[in-house]
C-alpha cells in the first residue's frame, strides 16, 4: 500500500479528515467569516500563499503577542512559525512597540534619515563585520540589490545557486536540478525566459561540481544560506563552507551569504558563529522586529569597486533602491531590535529551549518507531519525515510528504500549537516559554503515536 514517511495513505486520509472536523468544530466564528474567503480578494485571500496553508481555511487572528496567537474565536496558539521568521523575536517585542509607537508621531517615511539614522550603519557594521550597508524592504530586494553589484563589479553575468535554494522572489534563483540536468523551477508564473542561461546550479555539498561551474570564469556571485532552510534542512558537511569560500576566492566569484533565516544561530548569525567572511551579507524579515525591512552589506573590497563602477558609469536609474526603503520607521524598528532585542541573553534562552525541543521531538520519534529526523540551526528546529541528515537539495524534495506534514501541521493547530505552514519548521523566541514546548513535543508525540499505531 502507498506510504508517506512510512505511514500508509490511508490512515493519513483518515487523521486528516478527523482532524479537520476538530478545526472546524473549534472556530465557527472564523468559519463564517472566513468559510468562502475574504471577500474582493483574488481567490479569496489577501496574500495567495494564504490559501496553502494546511488548514480548511486560514487562521483568522485576533491579536498576537510574545509567542501566542489569539484567533477570533478565542483559541490560543503557542506560535512556532512566528510569520516564518519575520517575528522570530516574537510578536511586538515591548521595544520594537515602543520605537513605533515614538516613531508613528514623527512621520512615517521622508527619503531622508533620521537620528534613529545616526549610529545604525556602524551598529550592521559592528554586529555583521561587513564595513558598508544599505537598507532596504525584503530580503527578496536586498538579494536582488546585493547581485546587481555583484554583476556590476565583476563585468560577468552568471550567477551559481545550490538546487533546492529559496531566496524569495529573485528570478534568476529560481532554477533547479530535474534528474541531475538545470531546468526552471515548475510552477513559476508567466516566467518565458530559460533562466538556466544565467543561473548555473549544483547540489550543495559538492565542492567538485562546485569547482567544475566555477571554472567557466563567468559567475559573478555564488548565492546561499550557510544551511539550507527552504527544503527541509540540510546541513553543511565539514569542511563545505570553507571550500565554498576557498573556490569562490580562487575564481574571482564573490560570495553572497543569505542569513535570513540561519540568523536564528546567534545574534551575528552564522556567518559571525562560523567565520564565513562573504563578500556580500543579506539579511531581512525579524531585523526590525517584525517591520517590513532588510539590510544588505559589503566588504570594503567590494564597496571600492562598486564606488569605481558608480564613478565610471552612465549617470541615471542602478536599478538598486525602491521608495519606502530606509525609511524612519524602520531606523526606529531596526535601532530597537539590534540593540534591545537580538541580544546575547535572548539567544542564549533560544538556544536552550530549541535544543530542548530538539530533544523532545527525536525522543518522541524513536518511542514510535518512525524513519524521521530532526535538523537544527541555533533557534531554529525541524522535523523531517524521512530519515537524515539529509546531504543536498534532492534529497530534501524526495524527503518531502506533503499529505502527511498537512495532516501533523492541522493536528498539532487542534493542540493548541502553531508550525510553519510549507515545512515543519519551528522556531523559539525569547518570549516562548518551556511549558509551551513542552506542549508541542506533547502534542507532536500524541499525534506520531496515533499516525504509526
Ligand atoms: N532569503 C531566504 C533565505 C528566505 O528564506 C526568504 C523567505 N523565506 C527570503 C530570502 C525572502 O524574504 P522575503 O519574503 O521577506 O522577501
Amino acid at each position: 500500500a502507498a506510504t508517506q514517511g512510512g505511514v500508509g495513505l490511508a490512515r493519513i486520509d483518515e487523521i486528516r479528515a478527523q482532524e479537520a472536523e476538530a478545526f472546524r468544530a473549534a472556530r465557527p466564528k472564523s468559519q463564517a467569516a472566513l468559510g468562502n474567503g475574504l471577500a474582493g480578494f483574488f481567490g479569496g485571500v489577501p496574500m495567495h500563499w494564504m490559501q496553502d496553508w494546511p488548514t480548511p481555511f486560514p487562521i483568522l487572528v485576533e491579536k498576537a503577542k510574545g509567542a501566542t496567537i489569539t484567533d477570533v474565536d478565542g483559541n490560543r496558539l503557542a506560535d512556532f512559525c512566528l510569520g516564518d521568521t519575520g517575528s522570530m523575536f516574537g510578536h511586538s517585542p515591548d521595544p520594537v512597540a515602543r520605537a513605533i509607537r515614538r516613531q508613528s508621531r514623527r512621520g512615517l517615511t521622508y527619503m531622508l534619515p533620521s537620528p534613529d539614522a545616526l549610529g545604525l550603519g556602524e551598529l550592521l557594521a559592528q554586529r555583521f563585520d561587513l564595513p558598508h550597508w544599505q537598507i532596504a524592504t525584503t530580503a527578496s530586494d536586498a538579494n536582488r540589490f546585493a547581485l546587481r553589484v555583484a554583476r556590476a563589479i565583476t563585468g560577468r553575468e552568471k550567477i551559481l545557486v545550490f538546487n533546492g535554494c529559496y531566496h524569495g522572489a529573485v528570478d534568476e534563483t529560481f532554477v533547479r536540478l530535474l534528474d541531475g540536468k538545470p531546468a526552471n523551477k515548475a510552477g513559476l508564473a508567466g516566467e518565458f525566459r530559460d533562466l538556466t542561461q544565467n543561473t548555473r546550479i549544483v547540489e550543495f555539498n559538492d565542492l567538485a561540481a562546485l569547482e567544475a561551474e566555477l571554472a567557466h570564469g563567468d559567475v559573478a556571485c555564488v548565492i546561499t544560506e550557510p544551511v539550507l532552510t527552504n527544503c527541509c534542512m540540510v546541513l553543511p558537511q565539514p569542511g563545505f563552507l570553507e571550500g565554498v569560500r576557498s573556490l569562490t576566492r580562487a575564481a574571482g566569484t564573490l560570495l553572497l551569504i543569505d542569513e535570513t533565516h540561519t540568523i536564528s544561530t546567534g545574534p551575528g548569525g552564522y556567518t559571525r558563529k562560523h567565520g564565513l567572511e562573504p563578500d556580500l551579507f543579506v539579511l531581512g524579515k525579524p531585523v526590525a522586529g517584525g517591520v517590513p525591512a532588510s539590510v544588505w552589506g559589503m566588504s570594503e573590497e567590494v564597496a571600492t569597486r562598486f564606488a569605481a563602477y558608480n564613478r565610471a558609469k552612465e549617470p541615471g536609474y542602478s536599478g538598486i533602491g525602491t521608495t519606502l526603503s530606509a525609511n524612519p520607521l524602520q531606523f526606529a524598528a531596526m535601532r530597537a531590535t539590534l540593540e534591545e532585542v537580538m541580544t546575547e541573553e535572548n539567544y542564549a534562552h533560544m538556544e536552550k529551549l530549541a535544543a530542548r525541543l530538539a530533544d523532545g521531538l527525536e525522543a518522541a520519534i524513536a518511542r514510535h518507531s518512525l524513519p524521521w529526523h530532526v535538523a537544527r540551526v541555533g533557534a531554529r528546529v525541524e522535523f523531517i519525515c524521512a530519515s537524515g541528515p539529509l546531504k543536498n537539495g534532492s534529497e530534501a524534495m524526495a524527503a518531502h510528504a506533503p499529505e502527511l506534514e498537512a495532516a501533523i501541521h492541522v493536528a498539532l493547530v487542534n493542540r493548541c500549537v502553531l508550525i510553519a505552514p510549507f515545512h515543519n519548521m519551528m522556531l523559539i523566541s525569547p518570549a516562548t516559554k518551556k511549558h509551551h514546548v513542552d506542549r508541542l513535543v506533547a502534542a507532536f508525540s500524541d499525534i506520531a503515536g496515533r499516525l504509526a499505531a
